[in-house]
């Protein structure tokens, strides 16, 4: 008997917002972004769950050769392109776009005199100040792949900074549309923008390729709760409570005894901790569900273990079910408990943790 904890993937709810991604952006063709391991749900199993997908996008050169290997015959995109000049002739044979983002990309493709086309995505960089070219920049660099033969099409490409938050002055997001539209005018090519948070708040901006991860995972991007957009968790981490401690007012729990009992409690070990990828960060009353009941973390995440009140669930005891997060916890409510957000929990799920579909 293996320790108790499991990641459940639920392939039916990854397609469930697959379809709400789709219905959001009828007229646009959906890149799944399946980047670091599909966001922690597997890259075999995100391709067949997303096989409705006109493309996956992801970052790793790997990967998105695995992808072939796997047998996905439709579009695969390099959101960060390539990083060697060496990765160019396996990355045109086997038909994976990419992203150019930089003078040196185009230095590279330039010299590589490819015999096969590839089609490449130009991203500007309207107001990110991360990857791409600058507004101004952005016309010289689409000339200078237009004249080398090996480019066969040009997608023109950006990245919002502030999709889920409408309140955003220091970019708002309706200015990166603005430059973008302004430096891009008259190029010929077709257009990709929206991440999920656009597709989700802001459907008009979908234009011709939309690229949603973290909603396809049922995860929510902000602004709203993924409940609100109507996503399903697509991952359960599950455990059971394996351990089980009556504590007088007055004792404390965990590593700095920073939880004391101000009454007789009953404390539940769950077998699961920050090794696990539960965030070691999560604070003392973070929701976890025990039994089919609601309670609350108590006490310090350690490494292998995490601590929860089981007071007021006298049926609760030793190998009652918990969930850290999935259906009933949402994956957002505890990155929020813990300071972070459900993409970096996601993509934390420790590689100790047996996955299994569901
Ligand atoms: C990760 C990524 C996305 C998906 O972002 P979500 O917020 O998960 O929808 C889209 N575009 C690019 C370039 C990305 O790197």
């Amino acid at each position: 008997m293996p320790r108790p904890i499991v990641a459940r993937i639920h392939p039916a709810a990854m397609r469930h917002n697959l379809s709400i991604a789709k219905q959001l952006a009828p007229r646009s063709r959906v890149w799944a972004v399946v980047k670091a391991n599909a966001y922690g749900h597997g890259l075999s199993r995100a391709m067949q769950a997303f096989d409705a997908a006109e493309g996956l996008a992801l970052i790793e050169v790997d990967a998105a050769l695995r992808l072939r290997d796997m047998g996905w015959s439709k579009p695969v995109l390099l959101l960060e392109g390539f990083f060697d000049e060496s990765d160019l002739p396996e990355l045109a044979a086997r038909e994976i776009e990419f992203t150019i983002h930089c003078c040196e990309q185009i230095d590279m493709l330039q010299k590589a005199s490819l015999d096969k086309q590839v089609d490449v995505h130009l991203k500007m960089n309207s107001g990110m100040n991360r990857l791409g070219f600058k507004p101004d920049e952005f016309r010289a660099a689409y000339l200078r792949l237009q004249a080398i033969p090996a480019v066969r099409s040009i997608t023109l490409m950006m990245h919002f900074a502030n999709a889920d938050d409408a309140s955003n002055t220091a970019m708002p997001m309706a200015e990166q549309v603005r430059r973008f539209e302004a430096a891009s005018a008259g190029l010929e090519g077709r257009r990709s923008l929206a991440n999920s948070a656009a597709v989700l708040s802001h459907p008009e901006v979908a234009a011709d390729w939309v690229r949603p991860g973290i909603m396809l995972y049922g995860g929510t991007p902000g602004g709203k709760t993924a409940v609100q957009f109507g996503l399903q968790p697509a991952m359960t981490l599950e455990s059971e409570i394996i351990g089980v401690q009556r504590i007088q007012a007055g004792d404390a729990v965990g590593y700095g005894s920073r939880f004391v009992a101000d009454k007789a409690m009953i404390i539940g070990v769950v077998a699961g901790g920050y090794a696990d990828g539960y965030p070691r960060h999560a604070p003392a009353g973070t929701p976890v569900m025990v039994a089919g009941n609601r309670t609350r973390l108590v006490g310090r995440v350690s490494m292998d273990m995490i601590t929860v009140d089981l007071t007021e669930l006298p049926d609760a005891g030793f190998g009652s079910k918990v969930e850290l997060w999935g259906r009933h916890v949402s994956i957002d409510e505890v990155a929020d408990a813990a300071g972070t957000i459900g993409y970096e929990l996601m993509c934390a799920l420790a590689p100790r943790v047996p996955v299994i579909e569901a």
